[in-house]
C-alpha cells in the first residue's frame, strides 16, 4: 500500500535510459557513468529528433488530460518528481505526468500515470510508429520500479504514433496515438531485471572500463554516443566501408585483423562484383568507366535538361491538412535549365515558413510553370522524387495531368554512378551526389555552405515552420536556397563532366 511516510532516498544509480543502455553495451554505460566527457557531441537534427520526442509527449498528455505534473524544477533535480509524484498519489490525483519513482538505487519517469476507476494504469509515449522490443524493456524497468513503489499497477501500454491517420481539421489525438498494452510482454522479462539492475551496478562500480570491442552492438538499437572514441583506431575509410557488405561480413573481417583495403585477401573472402570493384579500384587507384553505357545513357537525353532536386520535412504530428505523420512533405526544389548549346538559367522555389500555411499548393503550381513543357527532367535518385510528385498528384487532382507529365519526362542521373559504369577510388563505394561530386568536380564543395546536407535543411525549415528556430530567417531562408541550388549546380556539373570524359565518342 502507497503510503506517505517519510522517504529518505538513496543516491540512485541507474535512470531508465541507463539501464537501456546498459542492455546494449556494459561498456557504454560505464563511461557515461565515469567518462562522459568522450561522449560524442548531440548533432542539430540528434536534438531535434529528441524536442519532437517531448513534444509529441506532451501532446500525448491531451489523451488523459487534466492531470497534474511531477516533472523536476530541472533535470538535475529528478528526485523532486518522486516526491511530488508521491504526494500526488497520496492527495488522490489520478492523471499524473511524468509520474516518477525508484527502488532498489533505479530511478524512472513514466509518461502518464492514470488511476482508471481504482485500478492504475501507466502510458509511455514514443514518437516513433511500432511498439520494438526495446520499449519492453523500457516498460520492464518503469514497471519494475512502479511497483515496487507500491502501486498496484494492472496494466502498462506504450503510446506510439499512427502513421496511417490523416490530419483534416484539427488535430485528433485519438487517431493520431495508438495504445498497445504491453503488459503481457513485460511480464515475460520481468524475473530478469533484479539480476540485470545488480550486474549494472557491479559494471558501474568496476574500477576498469569493460573490456567491450566494437561489434554490431554499437548500432543496435541505437546509434551509440560512445562511437567517437570506441572506433577511433578505425580508419575514416576501411571494410566497414564497403557497400553494401553485410554487418555480419564486416565484424567477421574485423576480428581477423581485416580493417584496411590492404590487408584484404581476395583470395580468403568473397565480394561481390561492385564490392570487388570498389576494393580493387581503392588498391590499384584505378577508375573505372564503360565508356557505351555512358554514351547510351546521354544519347537518350532530350533537351533542354531540367535539373531538379527537392528539399522535403517530416513530423511526427502533422502540421498541414492532407498529410500523415512523417509523411515527407516537399518545401523548396531547385531547377538547372541547361540548353543544348550549354546556357543554364536557374529557377527556384521556396515555401514561406508562416505557420499554417501548406507549403505544397503554391510549389505545384510553381514547378509546373518552372518545369516548361519539353525536354527530361533530370534527378538524383529517380524513386524519391516521383515518389513525392505522385503524393502531389493525389493530394492536387486538379494538376494531376501536369504532374504525371512531369513524371513521364523524369531520368536518372544517378544510374550510370548506381551500375558502375563510372568509378573512381574517391567515390568510396557510394553513388550519393555528395559522394560523387568532390569525385569528379572536386572545386564545386558544400563545405563552405552553412547547411551542408539534407537533413540539415529538412531541421531548419521544420524549426522555422514551428516557431522553434532561434537564428536570423532571412539567413537562413538564404541558406537553404544556396544548398538546394548547389544541390542541381552539383547535377549539371556532374553531367559535364561525364560528358566531356566521353566527348571523343559521343561528340558534341
Ligand atoms: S561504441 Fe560500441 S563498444 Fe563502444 S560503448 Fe558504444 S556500443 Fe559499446
Amino acid at each position: 500500500m502507497y503510503d506517505n511516510k517519510i522517504i529518505i532516498l538513496e543516491k540512485f544509480v541507474l535512470s531508465k535510459s541507463t539501464f537501456i543502455r546498459g542492455v546494449q553495451c556494459e561498456k557504454s554505460l560505464y563511461l557515461y557513468k565515469h567518462h562522459y566527457e568522450l561522449k560524442d557531441k548531440v548533432s542539430p537534427q540528434l536534438q531535434a529528433i529528441f524536442t519532437q520526442g517531448t513534444n509529441v509527449g506532451l501532446i500525448a498528455q491531451k489523451l488523459f488530460p487534466y492531470g497534474v505534473d511531477a516533472s523536476p524544477s530541472s533535470h538535475f533535480k529528478i528526485h523532486e518528481s518522486v516526491f511530488k509524484t508521491k504526494d500526488y498519489i497520496y492527495n488522490g490525483e489520478s492523471i499524473i505526468y511524468e509520474a516518477t519513482f525508484q527502488f532498489n538505487g533505479v530511478i524512472a519517469a513514466l509518461d502518464i500515470l492514470v488511476k482508471d476507476e481504482k485500478e492504475w494504469k501507466a502510458y509511455e509515449v514514443k514518437s516513433s510508429t511500432s511498439v520494438s522490443d526495446v520499449y519492453i524493456n523500457d516498460a520492464a524497468i518503469q514497471y519494475y520500479t512502479i511497483i515496487n513503489s507500491g502501486i498496484d499497477l494492472k496494466d502498462i501500454s506504450i503510446v506510439y504514433i499512427n502513421n496511417q491517420y490523416l490530419k483534416n481539421g484539427s488535430l485528433d489525438i485519438n487517431e493520431l496515438f495508438i495504445i498497445e498494452s504491453v503488459y503481457d510482454r513485460v511480464q515475460e522479462v520481468l524475473s530478469k531485471i533484479p539480476n540485470q539492475i545488480e550486474h549494472f551496478k557491479n559494471v558501474i562500480n568496476q574500477d576498469e572500463v569493460p573490456d567491450i570491442d566494437i561489434g554490431p552492438h554499437c548500432s543496435k538499437p541505437y546509434d551509440c554516443d560512445f562511437k567517437g572514441y570506441c572506433w577511433s583506431h578505425v580508419p575514416d575509410y576501411s571494410v566497414f566501408n564497403i557497400s553494401r557488405l553485410n554487418i555480419k561480413k564486416k565484424f567477421e573481417l574485423y576480428q581477423k585483423g581485416v580493417v584496411s583495403f590492404e590487408e584484404i585477401d581476395l583470395e580468403v573472402t568473397s565480394f561481390n562484383a561492385n564490392q570487388l570493384l570498389q576494393i580493387t579500384s581503392e588498391l590499384d587507384n584505378k577508375t573505372y568507366i564503360d565508356k557505351s553505357s555512358i554514351i547510351e545513357f546521354l544519347e537518350d537525353l532530350n533537351f533542354p535538361l531540367h535539373f531538379l532536386d527537392f528539399e522535403t520535412m517530416s513530423t511526427a504530428i502533422p502540421i498541414y491538412d492532407n498529410s500523415r505523420p512523417y509523411q515527407q512533405l516537399v518545401f523548396q526544389y531547385s531547377l538547372h535549365i541547361r540548353n543544348q548549346f550549354g546556357n543554364l538559367e536557374h529557377r527556384e522555389y521556396l515555401a514561406q515558413t508562416s505557420s499554417g500555411i501548406d507549403p505544397r499548393k503554391t510549389l505545384v503550381k510553381q514547378l509546373i510553370e518552372d518545369c516548361d513543357e519539353s525536354g527530361d527532367i533530370l534527378v538524383y535518385n529517380v524513386s524519391f522524387e516521383r515518389g513525392k510528385l505522385n503524393d502531389l498528384a493525389s493530394i492536387y487532382p486538379e494538376y494531376s495531368i501536369e504532374l504525371k507529365s512531369i513524371i513521364s519526362r523524369l531520368k536518372d542521373l544517378m544510374i550510370p554512378f548506381q551500375k558502375k559504369w563510372y568509378y573512381t577510388p574517391e567515390m568510396k563505394g557510394s553513388y550519393s551526389i555528395k559522394a560523387v561530386l568532390p569525385a569528379l568536380v572536386p572545386e564545386l564543395s558544400y563545405e563552405d555552405l552553412e547547411i551542408k546536407e539534407g537533413g540539415m535543411a529538412s531541421t531548419v525549415f521544420t524549426q522555422m515552420v514551428n516557431g522553434e528556430f532561434e537564428g536570423n530567417y532571412q539567413k537562413a531562408r538564404n541558406n537553404l536556397l544556396e544548398y538546394c541550388k548547389l544541390d542541381t549546380l552539383a547535377m549539371v556539373m556532374v553531367y559535364e563532366h561525364i560528358k566531356e570524359i566521353v566527348n571523343d565518342d559521343f561528340g558534341s
